[in-house]
């Protein structure tokens, strides 16, 4: 039940001396949530752009359930989009808002639809209020019932909570993925923001420089990443050198178990949460940072010309300055 298909997307533009996108492809099943992630410039929002008809991509394609859609216009791709700004009309009411798209329909049908959608993200009580009568989270629900009302199989997001203070983002996040999953449509939501992408995503596809890097669950990117820059990328990493025989490497931690088998000279990712941290006066580390983070500590571990970050729970604290011991106590990733 494959729903779209990106196939080879490229798109170089004049300006730039390196294509903004190149080979990206992959396939997204009905009613499937897809972040895009990476940093600033990477190249999402012109993926996202070429999915939508908004851009021409120079070469690849992309279908929609099964049919080629490459060369459509926009509004003939029957794709929803949730822009960043959500592009409500500041003249009409929540209502009409939502009603917009509805054009083919009746005028009954169409009021009847949008206060159903408004029912669904929570809004029916303000479909009088203009725009500006609403909180930034109120007007992205309702920029998103818009979409919805259209009842589209994929719904394209850009940056959709970017307007949104840090804890309203939070709720509305999972109030999107919630309403997604409940009508059904599929959606790629575009982020730089790694814990957003874990947070919404079935399957997150990392973008590094005009590339598509590593697709798979959050928790196969979290566990496996597959290079330094996705390992740093999502979630915190230390970097280690070490010499693998199979299932195992010899590192200067001594020998550790490796995810999957691996020889020779190997970089390992090691999350800050699986070391141990052990206060020792004869230790051979030092606490140089410590973070308190609520839920737990981070600490910064300087042994020798290395510095390691480590998680640890809230519970103990060792301070700035103690001499403390590191274990890693899990295996430990190889990396591409
Ligand atoms: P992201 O959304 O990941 O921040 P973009 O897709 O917006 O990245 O941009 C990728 C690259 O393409 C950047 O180097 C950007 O400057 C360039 N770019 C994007 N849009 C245009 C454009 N319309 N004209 C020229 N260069 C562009
Ligand atoms: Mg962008």
């Amino acid at each position: 039940n494959v729903l779209l298909t990106v196939d080879r997307l490229r798109k170089k533009f004049a300006t730039g001396d390196a294509p903004a996108v190149e080979r990206a492809s992959f396939d997204l099943g009905e009613g499937e949530m897809l972040a895009l992630l990476g940093p600033s410039g990477c190249g999402k929002t012109t993926t996202l752009r070429m999915i939508g008809g908004f851009e021409v991509p120079d070469s690849g394609h992309v279908s929609l359930r099964g049919q080629d859609i490459t060369d459509a216009a926009p509004e003939a791709r029957g794709i929803g989009f949730v822009f960043q700004d959500y592009a409500l009309f500041p003249h009409l009411t929540v209502l009409d808002n939502v009603k917009f798209g509805l054009r083919k329909m009746t005028r009954a049908q169409a009021t009847d639809r949008a206060a159903q959608m408004l029912r669904m993200v929570g809004l029916d009580g303000l479909a009088g209020r203009r725009p500006h009568e609403l909180s930034g989270g109120q007007q992205q629900r309702v920029a998103l019932a818009r979409t919805l009302a259209m009842a589209p199989p994929l719904v394209l997001m850009d940056e959709p909570f970017s307007n949104l203070d840090a804890a309203m983002r939070v709720d509305t996040r999972q109030e999107v993925r919630k309403l997604l999953k409940q009508t059904g449509a599929a959606g790629i939501i575009v982020t730089h923001d790694q814990e957003e992408a874990m947070a919404v995503a079935d399957r997150i596809a990392v973008m590094e420089a005009g590339r598509i890097v590593q697709i798979g669950t959050p928790d196969e990117i979290y566990r496996y990443p597959v290079s330094a820059f996705v390992a740093s990328f999502i979630g915190r990493s230390n970097l280690l050198t070490g010499n693998a025989n199979g299932m195992e490497v010899a590192t200067e931690f001594g020998n550790l178990p490796l995810s999957r088998a691996a020889n020779g000279a190997v970089t390992l990712s090691v999350r800050p949460e699986q070391i141990m941290l052990e206060a020792d006066a004869a230790g051979p580390a030092s606490v140089v940072g410590r973070e308190f983070r609520g839920h737990d500590q981070l600490y910064w571990v300087q042994e020798g010309e290395r510095c390691m970050q480590v998680i640890s729970g809230a519970g103990a604290t060792i301070e700035v300055g103690q001499r403390v011991r590191l274990r890693i106590c899990d295996c430990v990733v190889p990396l591409a």
